[in-house]
């Protein structure tokens, strides 16, 4: 996979390669985690065209047990920065172009200790079954094997169940503790979010996942903040709008997306984590969270990084195209600047059958 990069060491030495060659167009910020790897955010964007004319995405991936979105991220950003993708095809899409319409940041791995940890660099379900796979992402419980629990903080000194080894999900922040990076204020992910967004505001925040979708033939799906309901008007039509271009652009690659696009459907605790940690974004951006199918034999790792990337380059298309408040149906919907699909992408092999056959009543149940 030439294309791919997403080992926290790789990912160093490409930001430090780009910082040597495209100075100008990149700049990186980086918050060090107590074990010393930087989490970075890298903006790329033309800093001679004027920040008052652009329009801005935040892309982030919280999650170090779902390495394609951070390879998407790389690859992508490649793109944008250099004109060529990282195995040096051309991008879909005007490079120059994008650097001096958009202003665009990614966190490609909000959690380089826990990538660090995992035994693989991507997950191919060909070595571990999706309950070995949890048990690395969240510890395996010492009384029984599985998984351990799912919590925003945890403290070694104060766990009487610690797990036997700490899941890769999880970010150290100090020497004792522990938070899931998306579930706690204390995260780089959330400290890099509240200086990015006080610093100013984002036409799109792209929140970037990976699930297993276990007993489903679909590989991918968008989802609505979890409090969409209670956003304003203008943001829920923002967020349907854009979460049907990328179902869309998924089907045009021919991939398998849930069709159905509805917020997460957390109850309770991890409902209330959520509300706690981005509510106060959800009443200011809009934010689609994007899920690829992960540790599955029926989108292979370099599928999952394209249907990521897919995800993104679909946003950035839209945030070219200008404001579109009715994408669906809107004949004189404008996309200048970029190619009009992903032709030297497409995805390879979904049968028709599988294409038409009905989504399953998912549950949401992301991991
Ligand atoms: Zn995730």
């Amino acid at each position: 996979m030439d294309a791919w990069i997403s080992r926290p060491g790789d990912v160093q030495a490409k930001v430090a390669e780009w910082e040597g060659t495209c100075g100008g167009l990149l700049e990186v910020e980086s918050i060090v985690q107590p074990t010393g790897r930087p989490v970075f955010a890298l903006t790329v964007t033309d800093p001679s065209v004027d920040e008052g004319l652009k329009r801005k995405l935040l892309a982030f991936v919280p999650h170090a047990h779902e390495p394609a979105p951070t390879a998407a991220c790389m690859n992508v950003l490649s793109m944008i920065l250099t004109g060529k993708a990282l195995d040096g095809t051309k991008p879909p899409f005007d490079a120059e172009k994008v650097r001096k319409a958009l202003l665009v940041i990614f966190i490609p791995d909000a959690n380089p200790d826990g990538t660090a940890r995992a035994p693989v660099e991507c997950w191919d379900g060909s070595q571990y079954t999706n309950e070995e796979f949890w048990a690395w992402m969240r510890g395996p419980d010492p009384l029984t094997g599985k998984m351990w629990k799912r919590v925003d903080l945890f403290d070694v000194r104060k766990e009487e169940n610690l797990p036997e080894r700490i899941g890769i999900v999880y970010e150290p922040i100090s020497e004792f503790e522990y938070v899931e990076p998306n579930r706690h204020p204390r995260s780089s992910l959330m400290r890099h979010l509240k200086r990015l967004t006080e610093r100013r505001r984002y036409d799109a925040l792209l929140d970037l996942h990976q699930t297993e979708f276990e007993n489903s033939d679909r590989n991918c799906m968008v989802i609505l903040p979890t409090t969409y309901d209670e956003q304003p008007p203008h943001l829920q039509r923002e967020e349907m709008a854009w979460a049907r271009e990328i179902v869309e652009a998924w089907q045009q690659a021919g991939a398998r997306p849930i069709e159905e696009i509805r917020p997460l459907g957390y109850t309770g605790e991890q409902r209330q984590y959520f509300v706690n940690v981005w509510g106060p974004y959800y009443q200011q951006h809009a934010i689609v969270t994007s899920e690829v199918q992960n540790n599955s034999p029926a989108t292979p790792p370099a599928q999952q990084q394209l249907l990521s990337e897919i995800a993104i380059t679909t946003t950035l298309r839209r945030l070219m195209g200008g404001p579109q408040p009715q994408a669906r149906g809107h004949a004189g919907r404008r996309r200048p600047n970029l190619a009009p699909c992903l032709a030297s992408n497409q995805y390879p092999t979904a049968s028709r059958r599988q294409r038409s056959a009905a989504g399953p009543r998912n549950a949401w149940g992301v991991r």
